[in-house]
This record gives structure tokens, C-alpha cells and sequence, in this order.
């Protein structure tokens, strides 16, 4: 195992036990293992890009298939409806802790705004 794998690599890979509910070619979504809502996806690239502010112009089309998935999962989760949020935390400040670009979706429950 490479160092600088993250565990979202490690779960890409199979090392990691996850709930996995999709997988493409690109992209990879399971449940959060501390979710903050009762529906918490991560949507993970399978290319390990450590963070948005490593993403290059090359990332411009996996990025918008991220989204077009998260579009997807909503449906799959049953809280397009009702609505959900996307986040993306970038670096020290927003909160990001493991470093492979993922979003959040969160849904199931009414989101506060502005968030804490
Ligand atoms: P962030 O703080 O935006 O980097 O989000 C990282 C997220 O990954 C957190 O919400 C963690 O709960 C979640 N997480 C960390 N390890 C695992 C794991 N092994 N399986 C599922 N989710 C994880």
C-alpha cells in the first residue's frame, strides 16, 4: 500500500469495507461512516485527486459526472423530492479531513444555513 493512499482509495480498491450503493467507470458513492443526516453519501472520483484545488482543467468533464451522480443518488435515496445539499470542504478552513475529493450529499432531514 502506497503511504500517501487515502482511505477512500483504500475503499476504491476493496481494502476498505464500505457501504457502496454506485459505481461507474469514474465514479464511486457509499454511505458515510458518521453520517450528519439520515441520507450521507460521499461521491468519490476513482482517480485520487487530493482535494478541488488540485483539480485541473483534465478533471472539467469527471467533475461534472460527479454531479450529474449526485443527481442520481438524490433519486436513488428518495430525497429528491424533498430536496438535499451537496457539500465540498476544501482544505484546512473547510473542514476537509481526508484528502480525495469528494462531495457530501446530505438529505433527509431540513439543512440549516448559513452552516456552522
Ligand atoms: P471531509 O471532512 O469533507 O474530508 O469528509 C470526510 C468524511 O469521510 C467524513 O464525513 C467522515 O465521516 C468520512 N469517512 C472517513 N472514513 C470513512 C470510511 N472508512 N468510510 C466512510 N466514510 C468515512
Amino acid at each position: 500500500m502506497k503511504k500517501s493512499e487515502s482511505v477512500f482509495s483504500q475503499i476504491i480498491k476493496k481494502k476498505v469495507k464500505a457501504e457502496i450503493i454506485y459505481t461507474d467507470r469514474q465514479v464511486v458513492a457509499f454511505k458515510d461512516i458518521n453520517p450528519q443526516a439520515p441520507v450521507h453519501v460521499l461521491i468519490v472520483p476513482r482517480k485520487s485527486i487530493p482535494s478541488l484545488s488540485a483539480a485541473s482543467e483534465k478533471d472539467a468533464l469527471l467533475l461534472g459526472r460527479m454531479l450529474l451522480v449526485a443527481k442520481k443518488i438524490a433519486q436513488q435515496m428518495k430525497v429528491d423530492q424533498d430536496g438535499f445539499r451537496l457539500v465540498l470542504n476544501q482544505g484546512k478552513f473547510g473542514g476537509q479531513t481526508v484528502y480525495h475529493l469528494h462531495f457530501h450529499l446530505l438529505g433527509g432531514r431540513r439543512m440549516m444555513w448559513p452552516p456552522g
